[in-house]
């Protein structure tokens, strides 16, 4: 693609350093791919450091029909800071400053490129927490998990990012600078920008500062491991918690499959290999014997559960801290068979699950390529992972099918086609099996009343071919 990157470049050095730009090969490459490992390389990376920065570079590029790509950590699952048409990666790594924590409001205000991680240790010290924490916390950054509305596996009890958003300032394509959303609990002020926003995968504005809420840390937290001998069975025991009026802050899920791979990989941690699933169930609180007696009742819901092999409460943080790292090896372990992947980040109504897995089961039946199923159960979010070799015809033939067919049985389930990780490019073109000819019409009108010229990060969300 031409575009006059020449230009663009004698216009932006006139306000930015020349370390707030790369042009060198091996620097671009490394703004080139996300986590999906899809990559393409940008003309060029700029680095800008305030907003003021962002809006000079927006207008110039906007000026010049020049596409921005926002990026943030680079750990998206679906291909959203990818510059698939090239022109300028906009990292937003250096505008990483955390404003403001404000106890006394339990608000935070901070730049989009402050690392997830970094946050929560920040907060740790007034005894405060973000509940939007993606297990990719040690490189994700909060704009990256506002533009990805993120969700994590403590959102079944305390909702997604978009929850705790109340605030955002942004630069809109065309370098105009906006503030949606506040420091107020409340505000029905007009349509709801900041939700608008939150989620929107960098393709409407880029997002230079954001004002959440944060909550007191919860004191106590009791972590069970339940062993079951049938999908289903573990699917009714994920139900029957809250049947029982209790919402614990975590209910993972892994099969047979996933909990070999764990088995393999980590071999300092015990796993019940015969086991069709592992639950892993948490409960936080404030308070030590509420927090104890739900871990108690869990316990008893997991014997009463016909499935059931083994149950184990954890006697301390050590012990809960092993049994998380089963559920957070869990996608490393996969990609340690070597194999190529599809996921599918599926989400069903919860009492839903059950129906998913066991579809989940039958569509493998009739297929060559593997599929591993794990994920947040709790908010009947599940991660499909489909194996298959990209250089075997085949496979890839086979992998695709059996992701259309998931797909298909979740929306039929009244499901999602992405819980978490967004549309991006690896999604789009499902888009026609949710929505409807209008609905992604809407969607078009939208991002053209945000960036009519749709230079910000171009072939994303909307289905390739119409
Ligand atoms: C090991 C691993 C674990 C993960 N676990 C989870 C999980 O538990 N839950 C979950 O939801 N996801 C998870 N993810 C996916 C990913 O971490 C999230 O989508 C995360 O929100 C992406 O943040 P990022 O900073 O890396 O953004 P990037 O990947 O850099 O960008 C993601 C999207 O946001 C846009 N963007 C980034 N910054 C801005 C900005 N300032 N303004 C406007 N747009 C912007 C980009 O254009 C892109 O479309 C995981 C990924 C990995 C690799």
């Amino acid at each position: 693609m031409f575009y006059e990157i020449d230009r663009f470049i004698k216009k932006i050095k006139s306000f930015l350093r020349e370390d707030q730009i790369v042009l060198d090969t091996d620097g671009l490459s490394h703004f080139s791919y996300d986590a999906t490992e899809i990559s393409h390389k940008p003309h060029i990376v700029v680095l800008p450091e305030s907003t003021k920065e962002v809006s000079k570079v927006m207008r110039c590029a906007y000026d010049l029909d020049i596409p921005v790509t926002p990026q943030g950590g680079r750990t998206g699952l679906s291909g959203g800071a990818v510059p698939v048409v090239g022109g300028v990666v906009m990292s937003l790594l250096r505008m990483n400053r955390i404003l403001e924590i404000d106890t006394k409001n339990l608000q935070i205000v901070v730049e989009p490129g402050v690392v997830a991680a970094d946050l929560q240790t920040a907060l740790k010290k007034h005894n405060l927490f973000f509940p939007p924490d993606p297990s990719s916390t040690v490189e994700s950054t909060i704009g990256g998990n506002v533009a990805e509305n993120a969700g994590y596996t403590r959102a079944v009890k305390y909702g997604v990012t978009r929850d705790y958003v109340l605030g955002l300032e942004a630069v809109l394509p065309d370098g105009t600078i906006i503030n949606v959303g506040g420091r107020t609990v409340k505000n029905v002020t007009g349509y709801d920008l900041v939700a608008l926003l939150t989620g929107s995968e960098g393709t409407l504005a880029i997002i230079t500062k954001i004002i959440c809420k944060v909550l007191p840390m919860p004191r106590f937290r009791r972590t069970c491991i339940v062993y079951l001998n049938d999908l289903l069975g573990a699917a009714d025991f994920v139900v029957s918690i809250f049947d029982n009026g209790i919402i614990p802050c975590a209910i993972e899920l892994m099969d047979n499959y996933c909990i070999n791979c764990v088995a393999d990989y980590l071999s300092s941690i015990e796993l019940r290999r015969d086991a069709e699933a592992l639950v892993l169930v948490e409960v936080d609180g404030q308070h030590e014997i509420a927090t104890d007696d739900e871990a108690q009742k869990i316990i008893t819901l997991a014997k009463k559960n016909n499935s059931i092999i083994e149950s184990r409460l954890a006697s301390d943080e050590v012990e809960a801290e092993r049994f998380w790292r089963i559920r957070r090896d869990t996608l490393p372990a996969l990609k340690a068979k070597g194999k190529d992947h599809l996921e599918a980040d599926v989400v069903v109504p919860r009492y839903a699950l059950a129906f998913l897995v066991q579809a989940i089961k039958e569509i493998e039946k009739d297929h060559i390529v593997k599929i591993a199923t794990f994920g947040h159960a709790g908010d009947g979010n599940l991660h499909v992972t489909i194996q298959y070799r990209k250089g075997n015809f085949k496979e890839t033939e086979d992998a695709y099918n059996v992701l259309e067919e998931v797909y298909k049985k979740t929306i039929a389930m009244s499901g999602k086609l992405t819980g978490e990780h967004g549309v991006g490019i690896t999604v789009k073109n499902y888009m026609k099996l949710q929505m409807t000819p209008e609905e992604i019409e809407l969607l078009k009108r939208i991002k053209y009343a945000f960036d009519p010229k749709g230079i910000l990060n171009p072939r994303k969300i909307f289905p390739e071919y119409d």
